[in-house]
């Protein structure tokens, strides 16, 4: 099969335009970044309600075998609207980190892709630059205002707000500023974090509009005072130029699938230290506008799926209709005990020992009153045996799986997953709600999520923890939900226990106000905000072809 560069290369794109049309959008709310791309206007959209059913597509916890939730999304969409149901995609714009490190792209895979792959891997239409732009812009405001005087009485040994870029360099995790004279500033340790772990990602993406968006940012914690009272982007008077550089970012990017399917592809916030899902702009314009809309979440269910429903849908009052965990063959193998070099001999009974992951994301996910269908992703080699493990396995939870072949033959391969979910959707009701109540305790609500999701015998924290969250309860900020930051392997804390590990603590290490966002991150274990490359980075093999195509993206 050709690789998946090649086969977003071959493909004919229609003209944006026509996309657009499709989806319903008129063109005085179309802005196209060249042929293929577009900003949408949703001022020139006609007034609509958010009709259309949420689709979530999550996971089984990833492994190194590979899952494929970008791919289903895709496949999924395309054979929704294959059958005749009006269907658009909301997904997250790739970060050039992992572009350049390991993993080559983000716009799914084989025959179920979003195009055009390049552009949306590679800058697309400057979403990222104007984020990281916001961002450094209150950054440099901060050391500007100590600078001349500090009125506010920054502790400039308690400035929480460090600086980004869009890029993997562990060179500037810590670093030392502002040195070379009292013309420089105030010499003090500071750091990067790679521009998807920005809050202000994290606020486009949960942003109603450009009026919320302001406010929100206005209330970002930058520092505290030496009495240790918060210091807001609204005190330094950095909330206004910030939205304003955001003024083209709030707006969602519409690109097309290989197979015509519209998607608004906007935001991209990590799924640890943030939420991990695209732009609630972006799901509610989509809701607007189709009938089915199928949209994604980071990592695995237990994480990704989580925030969604606790912090996303809470946050925004969405309602889904259905969630498809995506597994495979592969992945469950290794959840089973089987080592990666030896994912190629058929094993069921590995299959059936990892298929304790699954069953645990299964019965979670439900815990939120939405239905579920396991969407079973082929690889080349899996058996027909394998695959019957799979289906025993979510028939015992009492729901389907469903083989889908979307990677080697695009939307056709996954009409069956269509119907199923379309039946989920329309027959079963589901009555979501999320998994506490605002009114829970901040560290009541860390609790919640790992003894119910992770299924820890309990959250534990030292007493600092415990005081600085009482101190934001103190202060207002009680009525949040929290982001747990945790490694994506494992229900756990320890990344090598893979399967459904029973009998752990989830110990909270840090806790941070993400104030503009609405949320309190409770960080569990070592958890990176600036990623480094790996010893062979995926850069190493891009470059132009001798046609001057683009090479090395997969
Ligand atoms: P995720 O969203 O879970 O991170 P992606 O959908 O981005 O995963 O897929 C990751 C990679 O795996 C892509 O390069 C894709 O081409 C590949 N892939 C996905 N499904 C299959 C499959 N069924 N067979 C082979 N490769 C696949």
């Amino acid at each position: 099969m050709l690789t998946d560069i090649a086969i977003s290369r071959a493909a004919t794109l229609q003209p944006i335009g026509a996309i657009a049309a499709t989806a319903g959008i008129p063109p005085e709310a179309v802005e196209p970044y060249g042929h293929h791309k577009a900003k949408i206007d949703l001022s020139r959209l006609p007034a609509s309600t958010a009709h259309g059913r949420l689709i979530l597509v999550t996971a089984i916890s990833p492994t190194p075998a590979g899952e494929g939730k970008s791919t289903t999304s895709v496949g999924l969409a395309d054979a929704l609207n294959r059958t005749g149901r009006k269907t658009m995609l909301a997904l997250r714009e790739p970060s050039l980190g992992p572009c350049f490190g390991t993993k080559g792209g983000a716009t799914g895979g084989g025959y179920a892709q979003v195009v055009p792959m390049e552009d949306i891997n590679l800058h697309f239409t400057g979403d990222f630059h104007a984020i990281t732009s916001a961002h450094n812009l209150l950054a440099a405001m901060i050391d500007n205002h100590v600078h001349w005087g500090n009125a506010l009485d920054i502790d400039v040994r308690r400035i929480v707000w460090r600086r980004v870029l869009d890029m993997n360099d562990r060179a500037l995790r810590d670093i030392a500023q502002s040195l070379g004279g009292p013309a420089n500033g105030y010499p003090r340790e500071s750091g990067f974090d790679i521009t998807v772990a920005s809050e202000v990602m994290a606020i486009l993406c949960l942003a109603s509009d450009l009026h919320d968006l302001e406010a929100r940012l206005g209330r970002i914690v930058v520092a505290y005072t030496r009495d240790r009272r918060p210091v807001t982007a609204r005190d330094l008077k950095a909330d206004g130029a910030m939205a304003v550089l955001l003024a083209q970012a709030i707006k969602p990017n519409l690109v097309q699938t290989l197979e015509g399917t519209p998607a608004l592809i906007h935001g991209g916030p990590f799924a640890n230290i943030a939420h991990g899902c695209n732009s609630v702009i972006a799901t509610r314009t989509a809701l607007g506008l189709a009938d089915y809309v199928v949209t994604e979440a980071g990592f695995g269910a237990d994480l990704g799926a989580e925030k969604f429903f606790d912090i996303k849908c809470r946050q925004a009052g969405l309602k889904p209709a259905a969630a498809v965990i995506v597994a495979t063959v592969r992945a469950l193998k290794m959840h089973g005990g089987v080592a990666k070099a030896d994912l190629n001999a058929p094993d069921a009974e590995a299959v059936r020992r990892g298929g304790v992951n699954l069953a645990r994301h299964i019965e979670n996910v439900r815990a939120f009153g939405v239905p579920v269908v396991v969407a079973v992703n082929r690889f080349d080699g899996d058996t027909p045996a394998e695959f019957a493990v799979i289906e025993e396995i979510a028939a015992a939870q009492g729901c389907e799986a469903v083989l889908c072949t979307h990677w080697a033959e695009g939307g056709a391969g996954a009409e069956a997953l269509a119907e199923a979910v379309v039946a989920l959707c329309d027959h079963k009701a589901g009555q979501f709600a999320p998994l506490y109540s605002d009114a829970l305790s901040l560290f009541d609500k860390i609790n919640t999520v790992a003894t119910r999701i992770y299924r820890a015998e309990e959250a534990i924290a030292d007493a600092s923890v415990r005081a600085q969250l009482a101190r934001w309860e103190a202060a207002g900020f009680g009525h949040l939900p929290v982001c747990m930051a945790k490694t994506q392997y494992s229900f756990s804390t320890d990344p090598a226990k893979l399967g459904a590990p029973t009998g752990h603590v989830v110990p909270v290490r840090e806790v941070r106000l993400s104030a503009g966002a609405g949320f309190v991150v409770a960080i569990c274990g070592e958890i990176m905000t600036m990623p480094g490359l790996p010893r062979v980075p995926a850069a190493e093999g891009i470059r132009f072809g001798a046609e001057g195509e683009i090479e090395g993206l997969f």
